[in-house]
């Protein structure tokens, strides 16, 4: 059973290619974006806290984000394995993290370093719908839904991630480069990190990773 890292910046593929690997390897994806997407739809105290950062494509603060995975890494279905999609996003997080594992035994077995170039982030990110119900990824024209504005797998509507547009995209890839790609060496040092060229497509990525993994 595998323990997974991705890193790379917003619209990297992240999401969708995670989606596809766990599938196949039967861990549960852990993306602390869509744990804070929740708890803000839900109104939660945890959602709350976390709007303002989020609208603005600003980090959530540290101590916030931690505190959650350590709650998500004690459940059940992360004992043998598991994916990280968006988390550790900061050195302060990768540390806490080693905290946490170092504590529950066994570590990290690959981190995966996806690279896009900006110019194509941004394009990605500018034209990404996401079904409201099922949470399924598309793109308005790399990746339509059969019927417009309507999710292929549910029926529901599709919207437009509040922090999706382009001067937030702009901002959140700026986050990225400064608080984010610093981990590429942190972990190139652990001997974990894999680099891969993200503009292969999700399916090419999926086989690479697994291809690493084996
Ligand atoms: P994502 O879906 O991963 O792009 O995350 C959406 C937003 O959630 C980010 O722009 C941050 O505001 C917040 N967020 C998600 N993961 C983290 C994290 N590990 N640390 C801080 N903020 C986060």
């Amino acid at each position: 059973m595998a323990k997974i890292i991705l890193l790379g910046a917003p619209g990297c593929g992240k999401g969708t290619v995670a989606g596809r690997l766990v599938d196949e390897l039967h861990i549960p994806a852990i993306s602390t974006g869509d744990i804070f997407r929740k708890n803000l739809s839900e109104n939660t105290p945890l959602g709350l806290k976390a709007k303002g950062y989020m609208e603005k494509g600003e980090l959530v603060p540290d101590g916030l984000v931690i505190d959650l995975v350590a709650d998500r890494l004690g459940e059940d279905d992360a004992k043998d394995g598991y994916l990280l999609d968006g988390f550790p996003r900061t050195i302060p997080q990768a540390e806490a993290l080693d905290g946490i594992l170092a504590k529950g035994g066994a570590g990290i077995d690959k981190v995966f370093y996806i690279n896009v170039p900006r110019d194509v982030l941004i394009s990605r990110i500018a034209g990404r719908r996401v079904c409201d119900s099922c949470g399924k990824t598309y793109h308005v024209t790399n990746f339509p839904p059969r019927a417009e504005g309507t999710c292929d797998v549910c029926g529901s509507g599709l919207i437009q991630r509040k922090d999706d547009n382009e001067d937030t995209a702009a901002n959140r890839i700026d986050v990225y480069e400064r608080d984010t790609a610093p981990l590429a060496d942190y972990y190139r040092k652990t001997g974990l990190l894999v680099e891969l060229d993200g503009t292969a497509g999700p399916d090419a990525l999926k086989e690479a990773m697994l291809r690493e993994l084996s």
